[in-house]
This record gives C-alpha cells, structure tokens and sequence, in this order.
C-alpha cells in the first residue's frame, strides 16, 4: 500500500518541496511535512484524524462502578478506550501495570515504560510470549 506521504508533496503557499518530519503532540505521534521555505505544515489526515479522535476520548469522563470480586475490586474499562488503544498499538498485552500513584488516584498502565512516551507503535514485541 502506498502511502500520499510517500509521493512528493509541494506546498500550496509558495509551490516548494516538503519535507517529512514525525511531531509528538499530547504524546500522539503524528506525520507531517513542513515546507522548507515558509514552514507551512500539513499533518497526514489519518493521523490527524486519529488525533481528533483521541483528543475526544480524553477529555471525555467516565463513570464506572467498583464491583468485589473475590478479594479484589474490579471496575470496567469503557471499550471505546480499549479499543482506540488495541487500533493505535496493534497488538495489546492483556496485562496492565496498576499503580497507586497518589492519594485518591490509581493508574493504569497499558504499554512499556520505554515507549510510555509515544502511544503510537507500529509493533509491540510481546516480552512474555
Ligand atoms: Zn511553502
């Protein structure tokens, strides 16, 4: 598959080639090309799209039950989210790192620490098989 990134793109300000350069932006990497002369960007529209999707899923607020299952808590983690991460990464390890970040707060920890940066991974190596 081909990718328009992959064909030469000139800007539409002042008709110059553009070059490629990957931004991270809220920790989601996106494609763009910027033009060497005016610096005129332009983001690759499924990144950007993915982006907006993103942004929405963000700031979005849920409100989801804690159920006593056995000795521990369970509570739900809305699909929408899950699935958002499993399109973005790929592959999902089904184990999550849980941690009790500060008072009244838990997190969640869904990718390595290494790549905890950039949510956006073609492939995840799978450590434990
Ligand atoms: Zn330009």
């Amino acid at each position: 598959m081909t990718d328009i990134f992959d064909s030469t793109i000139l800007c539409s300000k002042c008709n110059s080639k553009m070059k490629k350069q990957d931004i991270i932006k809220n920790s989601f990497l996106l494609r763009t090309v910027v033009c060497g002369k005016c610096s005129e960007r332009l983001i690759h529209p499924v990144d950007e799209q993915e982006y907006h999707k993103f942004i929405n899923l963000k700031n979005k607020e849920f409100r989801v039950k804690m159920r006593l299952v056995g000795n521990s808590y369970a509570i739900s983690i809305p699909k929408e989210i899950v699935l958002f991460m499993q399109d973005q990464e790929k592959i999902m390890d089904d184990m999550v790192r849980l941690c009790f970040e500060q008072m009244g707060r838990v997190s969640l920890n869904f990718v390595e620490e290494e790549k905890n940066n950039i949510h956006k991974i073609k492939t995840i190596n799978n450590k434990n098989g």
